[in-house]
């Protein structure tokens, strides 16, 4: 145990600390194989996965960074990370899966505030402006957003903070305030304000643009996004006539990258915000075939079932908790030829392979696709068909 922790910190500083990491301490080839022989144990009684697709540079791939501010016993700002399961902040200046630019402004941030006399909040007392900073980057476009999280609206000589700042980084394309005044985990608030720039960044993705705005759903692995959603249309093989679902569509990225090799789609999600960021990524993209609609994707696909309405291919990428029942003995009576489905959880998808199974559908191709090097996580993409 006391060797393991050895070689952890050796990797990374604060990895006992922090938890996020959990296979810090193998190796990248080892990592690969670990998840491709706990995948293929997973779906023995369905299918025999492809390779599984790693990435090239597994480091620093997260557009999304977060640090939380706080000050040292000493009143000096700190920045990082809770420590697992607490409240305690951790200092951070450089993580082995984060945008390392986004890492650098963070740094700098907490550089400025001294001359700016902005205090970093305090949990316990309540002083303080400074709760969190959030960066997000548009890989595809190099975007960059800078989200300063405050405990009140009124930040003193903000306009000479953004200059300062965009001095030290010119590359940082837009700014915004979001006010945190709740005693609360989430790190936004409701409020926010672009005192920088317009307010959002956009990214490409499968030749698409999207926009991110601070809370929307964005996948944070950029490269590995671009290979798991070339999979999902591989196996989705459209011909250009094809009646498609979109099921748990989030901003609508897969429907929208799959309708232009599909006759209509039509994407279904439960979040509110992130079915107006559909709306406003097809209307972005002068996408006419899709339509998208807010309602939980057990009823819906329920009520097509009911009307009789035809489909060809249904994608679904649900939560980690995975699809439910009312879902798939929908889907299994609409019998769309294809079904691929898309899992960050692979213990909800073989439940649910198994339900699929028992109503005809048989998994013809399967494959893990490393979304997040150096975690434990695995995603992967099942082709069923009757
Ligand atoms: N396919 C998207 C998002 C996948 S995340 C992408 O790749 O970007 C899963 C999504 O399912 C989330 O957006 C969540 O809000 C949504 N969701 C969760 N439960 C749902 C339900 N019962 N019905 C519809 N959508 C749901």
């Amino acid at each position: 145990m006391a060797g393991e922790k050895k070689t952890k910190q050796k990797v990374c500083p604060v990895a006992s600390k922090c938890g996020g990491c959990q296979w810090i301490n193998k190796s990248y080839e080892e990592q690969l194989k670990a998840k491709s022989m706990s995948f293929r144990k997973l779906m023995e009684p369905y299918c025999r996965p492809e390779a599984i697709i790693g990435m090239e540079n597994p480091k620093y791939y997260r557009n999304k960074v977060h640090a939380v501010f706080g000050e040292d016993q000493r009143h000096n700002a700190i920045s990082g990370i809770y420590e697992e399961k607490s409240h305690r902040i951790v200092p951070v200046d450089s993580c082995l899966i984060e945008n390392q630019k986004a890492d650098k402004i963070i740094v700098s941030i907490r550089g400025l505030l001294k001359s700016f006399k902005i205090r970093p909040y305090n949990e316990d007392t309540g002083f303080g402006l400074l709760r969190h900073v959030l960066i997000r980057t548009g890989y595809a476009t190099g975007e960059i957003m800078v989200v300063l999280v405050l405990s009140s609206p009124i930040m003193p000589s903000k306009n000479n903070f953004v200059k300062a700042l965009l001095k030290l980084h010119p590359e940082i394309t837009t700014i915004v305030l979001n006010v945190n005044d709740k005693d609360t985990s989430m790190i936004l608030g409701e409020r926010e304000k672009a005192i920088y720039g317009k307010g959002y960044i956009e990214d490409r993705l499968g030749g698409m643009t999207f926009r991110i705005s601070p809370g929307s759903f964005y996948q944070v692995n950029p490269v590995q996004t671009e290979k798991l959603y070339a999979k999902a249309m591989e196996y989705a093989g459209l011909t250009g006539k094809e009646t498609v679902l979109d099921a748990y569509c989030g901003t609508g990225t897969i429907g929208m990258i799959a309708s232009r090799d599909a006759g209509r789609v039509l994407g279904v999600e439960l979040n509110k915000d992130a079915v107006r960021d559909a709306v406003s990524n097809a209307r972005r993209n002068r996408i006419s075939n899709i339509r998208f609609y807010l309602n939980d994707a057990g009823k819906f696909l329920l009520e097509m079932a009911e009307e009789k309405m035809p489909l060809d291919v249904l994608l679904m990428d649900p939560p980690r908790s995975g699809s439910s029942e009312e879902f798939l003995t929908a889907a299994a009576k609409i019998a769309p030829g294809r079904i691929v489905y898309i899992s960050c959880n692979p213990v909800t998808l073989v439940r649910d392979l198994k339900f699929l199974t028992k109503k005809g559908y048989r998994t013809q191709k399967c494959v893990a696709v490393d979304m997040f090097p150096y975690t434990d996580a695995v995603e992967a993409v099942c082709l069923l068909s009757k």
